[in-house]
């Protein structure tokens, strides 16, 4: 069978430079590529073909050779062609590596970590006035004595020998080949020669990791508060994961919550309702003095602005909100009664002269 001429295969002229050649082979071996043309015998042949002849032209030697004397030029120096797509990707790794970013970065395998989820507790002053708390994580965390290599310090890390740090292999079924994990490095592309003494070579250990977490007043429960970079690590320098801390506010004695705004309750005498009167009612902060207006019902919701909660992410603050309970004296003294039944008569006294006055206009007198 003759064979193609190899300047032909690559659409490239006799006189291209080295990288001409590289560009081409590279064009031909992505279109041709087997995971890109499965069961297509054509594809095959003109991936093998492209390799052949990238083979010889991309060497200045064989190059000569093959330009000198054709194909017979390089047949004769031992180069027989490629057996397998294995061979031509163990070859060209170089190639394949910039292809699908294999290599240095080992980006295609790398893989974020998991997020994390914590769920924390506070109580309702710690929510309204923000907080700082720190945290146990029980989580896995780069080893920091190998810095997450796996390797013990001031011994080095190797390229795996048998997947030439792809991290895959290939079987060959005929001229098709199955990827898989390589069994030499479990898939990482590298093998540690002296363990780190601490992870074992994992890269990784449990911990209990502290972390200061930053809660902002006026958070509410189910808040969600995430911390970038504290999930767990990634795996092959993949980004670590998330952690998401969750906000349970606890219930307060004093105060309750509406959206921003703060409600309390304040009781007061019936005569402090009806004369008017200044009392002291709590905040967040110090207490304050609120002037209850004479007359006033119970049930009567008095607003104090800008003393509620404050909103997340901006400067508004809620109210708050006294409702005041008019208190009806239980235990009053012979004293007390005697006043209150003096107190009674004269309401009934100025009902009966109100009556009269209406009576009086009604009648026109
Ligand atoms: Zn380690
Ligand atoms: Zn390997």
């Amino acid at each position: 069978m003759s064979k193609r001429d190899y300047y032909e295969i690559l659409g490239v002229s006799r006189d291209a430079t080295e990288e001409e050649i590289k560009r081409a082979y590279r064009k031909l071996a992505f279109k041709y590529h087997p995971d890109r043309n499965p069961d297509d015998p054509e594809a095959e042949a003109k991936f093998k073909e492209a390799a052949e002849a990238y083979e010889v032209l991309r060497d200045p030697q064989k190059r000569a050779q093959y330009d000198r004397f054709g194909h017979a030029g390089v047949n004769g120096s031992g180069f027989e062609g490629f057996s397998s797509a294995e061979d031509i990707f163990s070859t060209f790794s170089d190639i394949f590596a910039e292809f699908f970013g294999f290599g240095g970065g080992s980006a295609s395998r790398a893989r974020p970590g998991a997020d994390l989820r914590y769920n924390l507790k506070i109580s309702f002053r710690e929510a309204a006035k923000g907080t700082e708390v720190e945290i146990k994580i029980p989580k896995r965390d780069r080893c920091d004595r190998c810095s997450g290599s796996g390797a013990e310090p001031g011994s080095s890390v190797e390229t795996c020998r048998q997947c030439g740090g792809r991290g895959q292999v290939y079987r060959s079924q005929g001229f098709f080949r199955v990827s898989m994990p390589c069994p030499m490095c479990n898939g990482r592309g590298e093998v540690i020669a002296n363990p780190c003494k601490r992870c074992k070579g994992q890269g990784v250990v449990h911990v209990n990791k502290k972390i200061q977490v930053r809660v902002p007043a006026g958070v509410d429960n189910g808040t969600r508060l995430r911390i970038r970079g504290e999930g767990e690590p990634g795996e092959f320098g993949g980004p670590p994961g998330d952690l998401y801390v969750v906000i349970y506010v606890e219930e307060d004695e004093v105060f309750r919550r509406q959206g921003q705004d703060l409600i309390i309750q304040q009781e007061i005498s019936f005569v402090q309702a009806a004369l008017g009167c200044k009392i002291e009612v709590p905040t967040l902060d110090d207490p304050i003095e609120l002037q209850i207006p004479k007359g006033t019902q119970s049930g009567k919701v008095l607003k104090i602005r800008g003393m509620g909660l404050p909103a997340l992410n901006s400067a508004y603050r809620g109210d708050l909100l006294v409702e005041v309970i008019v208190k009806t004296p239980t235990d009053l003294t012979k004293r007390q009664v005697e006043l209150l039944k003096e107190f009674e008569a004269i309401e009934k006294e100025k009902k009966k002269s109100r009556v009269k006055n209406i009576f009086r206009k009604v009648m026109g007198e």
